[in-house]
């Protein structure tokens, strides 16, 4: 299927769901929402806080349905998760068979070849034709940890850095490594040591080339750690949850350059680029990275918990047998979800999906920013793409405003979510499942919410 069929084509994913805005009570949340957040706030401490305090029972294309009936666009995919569409009919045979035969045995104590499968794939997905394996985990946090231990392995080093604005998930070692104190790290210290954090290239605030914002990281981490103490910089190729900040042309290579000439692991953080989402398998494909280490979940395997490491087969190697692993990791439902949606990836033409939307989105947002100067940044990649909210006298970041304007989306039945360091970062994630006519309508009523704002 081409990519224009793919346009032409009712989207995929989920149960037959009208592909529909429909708001049918008075506000969102409806009333019978209303009541399962009560429960909620007795029963779920409010700390694991929500953003839109809907309850869904179906979705599928571009839609969220909730207990109201209400149907939602959905711009944010569960966080960059179901790229392939929710409840995507090929992702749910293929896990309603495997259902069927097995649902565990532990691959440390007896394997199966879905996991197999699924390493075999990712070895010859992301990029380089290097000799690779493949571990598997259950989370994006779990499998950066694990990248990290397998780059101190393979070192004999025990620095790792991470760059400003970073996000690598809550665990202990990925807080450590997150640059972000609110909500993320403040009060949950001490955190994991040798963690060192270098400056990113940000062109919208910097003003600097990829070379000059390169050559200050180096600088900084040849200062601060020193190459002979370092096991592995880590990186995500356009940062997630920082903000959608794609670092200037030039910036990445020359970091994987030096890194290769010090012996430094370079690790790219895919969980939230990968998979096609911008408009390439891997965001590391734009400027021809080949780093030494790939970590990925989220969009692997159409919405079941699933994440791996995936490097050059000598880091891979230089850990002793019992090293890695995990009850689940690698868990054969989720294997057979991440099967099916690589093959969607692959062959369901949605890598063109990505790069088709990309204009789209981006026009819509460049339109907008034209007549609005409080938006003082379009950017982004393929299907990952955000506005940055500011006062446009002095570029000061406008968190209260962005808060707004995803408030009023919400009321208007469009999920929209925010990010960013200064929290003024609105961010959209479409699934690649969802049809040109619902992503349009879901822009106009973001377009509006701003003038209403
Ligand atoms: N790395 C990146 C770049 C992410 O965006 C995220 C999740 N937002 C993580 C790691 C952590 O993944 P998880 O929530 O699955 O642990």
């Amino acid at each position: 299927m081409t990519a224009t069929d793919l346009l032409a084509a009712p989207p995929t994913g989920g149960p037959a769901l009208p592909q529909e805005r429909r708001i049918v009570t008075p506000q969102i949340p409806g009333p019978r929402s209303l009541e399962l957040l009560e429960r909620k706030k007795a029963a779920v401490p409010g700390a694991v806080s929500v953003t839109l305090p809907v309850f869904v029972t179906a979705a599928g294309g571009g839609v969220l349905v909730d207990v109201d009936g209400n149907s939602l666009i959905d711009l944010g995919s569960g966080i960059a998760v179901t790229t392939v569409g929710n409840a995507n009919p090929k992702v749910t045979a293929a896990v309603a068979e495997q259902l069927e035969r097995f649902t565990h045995t532990c691959f440390m104590i007896t394997g199966y070849e879905g996991y197999v499968e699924v390493a075999e794939a990712l070895n010859r997905l992301t990029p380089g034709d290097h000799d690779k394996r493949t571990a598997l985990f259950n989370s994006g946090a779990e499998a950066v940890e694990n990248a990290v231990k397998i780059a101190r392995k393979a070192t004999g080093r025990t620095a790792v850095v991470a760059f400003d604005h970073a996000y690598h998930g809550r665990t202990n070692l990925t807080m450590a490594l997150t640059a972000k104190n609110q909500p993320y790290k403040s009060g949950f210290g001490p955190f994991a040591s040798e963690v060192y954090r270098a400056p990113l290239s940000y062109p919208y605030r910097d003003n600097r080339s990829g070379a000059e914002a390169a050559a200050a990281a180096i600088s900084t981490i040849e200062k601060q750690v020193g190459a002979e103490n370092l096991a592995a910089i880590l990186i995500e190729p356009i940062q997630g949850e920082g903000g959608f900040i794609v670092p200037a042309e030039g910036f990445l290579p020359a970091l994987a350059a030096w890194a290769t000439a010090n012996g430094v692991v370079f690790i790219a953080d895919e969980v939230q680029t990968g998979f096609g989402r911008t408009g390439a398998m891997f965001a590391a494909e734009h400027e021809n990275l080949v780093p030494d280490l790939v970590v990925t979940a989220k969009g692997i395997a159409g919405g079941l918990p699933l994440a791996a490491v995936t490097g050059r087969a000598e880091l891979m190697e230089s850990v002793h047998a019992g090293g890695l692993g995990g009850t689940y990791g690698g868990n054969p439902l989720a294997c057979a979800a991440a099967l099916a949606a690589i093959d969607e990836y692959e062959n369901g033409g949605l890598v063109e999906r990505a790069q088709t939307l990309e204009p789209l989105i981006r026009g819509r947002l460049n339109a907008m920013r034209a007549a609005d100067p409080r938006i003082g940044d379009v950017r982004g990649r393929g299907a990952m793409m955000a506005i940055e909210l500011v006062d446009p006298a002095t570029k000061a970041p406008d968190a209260e405003l962005t808060q707004r304007v995803a408030k009023v989306c919400h009321a208007d039945g469009v999920v929209v979510l925010t990010c960013g360091t200064y929290g003024n970062v609105i961010r959209l994630l479409p699934p690649l499942a969802i049809g040109d006519d619902l992503l349009v309508e879901g822009l106009d009523v973001l377009a509006r919410a701003l003038g209403r704002s």
